[in-house]
């Protein structure tokens, strides 16, 4: 490991070898990423896999319809067989007056920044969705450049990426501690030796808050469990992705089982968030009855401050350390 570094980032999920890649893209030299276990071992690598734009503010509608623009053209930049991007669509099922009307104001700000979501009967999203149980449905929002992307391929393609553009990565190294003079970062310690540096981008996801008590910060970010089944493989039933809003139902039908050799959690199938699920889409109300249950786990995402995440921050310097060390928080978008 190097003795310094220039920048050195804390946590290989996808923030943190996106980070790295921009980064090094960007030309910075001489950065260090961290990861205290295994790329996309974190909420990446335990994630639904689900992607849209259909979101309730500016600055989030903003950053997913820009991440789209990337992802399109993310495997060949990063030079990488297949990210598998696909814009298979979302569809938003509300069962409540209230919720229409929240979701038609979301539309609004939507279409108003270039993004083609659109309100739908319930009868016109069974048609999307065959399997839909419409009785209780008052309405559905449905963007088809939405969709999923796989989560272990783009975290993978760009550390490789990163990589070759000299980025140093070390799995399996965990950050233990900062040391600080003053109001300035000296170095980051790791249980595999210390790295000076002046420059720290925490990207530790739900562990945010630890790392960032490691200078005494306290972000106001709070880990929350959420819900994964995982089952063997089986026929698609549904091209979008499925989110009903009081249960957030997220079925991800295709995503694919081989991750490759980075990762040591390989042959997985469709996740699917199981809360609910049969009042939605009664044909599989009986998950055991059609399929086996390969995997099923809790896994954290994370809160910012009070209200449910959802965001995507990232948090300049002077924001949490005024001082001139540099202090980064990335955040995940969900
Ligand atoms: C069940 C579930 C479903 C989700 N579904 C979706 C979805 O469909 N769509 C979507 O966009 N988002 C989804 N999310 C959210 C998404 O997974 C996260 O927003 C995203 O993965 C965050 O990425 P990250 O790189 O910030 O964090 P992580 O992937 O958690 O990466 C942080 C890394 O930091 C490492 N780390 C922590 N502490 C240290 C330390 N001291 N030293 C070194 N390394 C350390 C961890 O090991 C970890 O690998 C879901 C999350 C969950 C839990």
């Amino acid at each position: 490991m190097r003795k310094s570094s220039e920048v050195v980032i804390i946590g290989g999920g996808s923030i943190g070898c996106s980070v790295a890649y921009n980064l090094a893209k960007k030309g910075v030299k001489n950065i260090v990423l961290l990861e205290k276990r295994y790329l996309a071992s974190g909420s990446t690598g335990r994630c639904a896999a689900g992607f849209r734009q259909q979101w309730g503010t500016k600055t989030n509608c903003m950053i997913s319809r820009s991440s789209a623009k990337i992802f399109k053209t993310l495997s060949e930049e990063l030079d990488y067989e297949d990210i598998e991007y696909r814009e298979s669509g979302y569809l938003l099922i509300a069962y409540e007056e209230r919720q229409v009307r929240m979701l038609e104001k979301n539309l609004k700000l939507q279409n108003s920044l270039g993004i083609p979501s659109r309100k739908l009967s319930p009868d016109e999203a069974r048609k999307i969705v065959p399997y839909l149980n419409t009785d209780k449905m008052e309405a559905a929002f449905f963007c088809q450049e939405d969709g999923h992307v796989n989560p272990f391929k783009v975290t993978f393609a760009y550390a490789r990426a990163a990589g070759r553009l000299g980025v140093e990565i070390h799995t399996y190294t965990k950050v233990t501690g900062i040391q600080t003079r003053g109001c300035k970062i000296r170095s980051v310690v790791t249980d595999h030796g210390t790295i000076a540096t002046d420059t720290v981008i925490n990207a530790t996801g739900p562990y945010a808050k630890l790392v960032g008590q490691m200078l005494g910060l306290s972000h106001p970010v709070e880990p929350e469990r959420h819900q994964i089944l995982i089952t063997e493989p089986m026929e698609p039933m549904m091209g979008p992705m499925v989110m009903s809003m009081p249960i957030r139902l997220l079925p991800n039908w295709e995503m694919k089982r081989d991750f490759g050799e980075d990762c040591p959690v390989s042959k997985w199938s469709a996740t699917i968030n199981k809360d609910e699920f049969s009042s939605s889409i009664p044909n599989v109300s009986n998950l055991n009855s059609f399929s086996r249950r390969v995997m099923q786990y809790a896994a954290l995402n994370v809160h910012f401050g009070q209200q449910p995440d959802r965001h995507g921050y990232v948090f300049p310097p002077w924001f949490l350390l005024p001082a001139s060390s540099a202090w980064w928080l990335h955040y995940g978008l969900w």
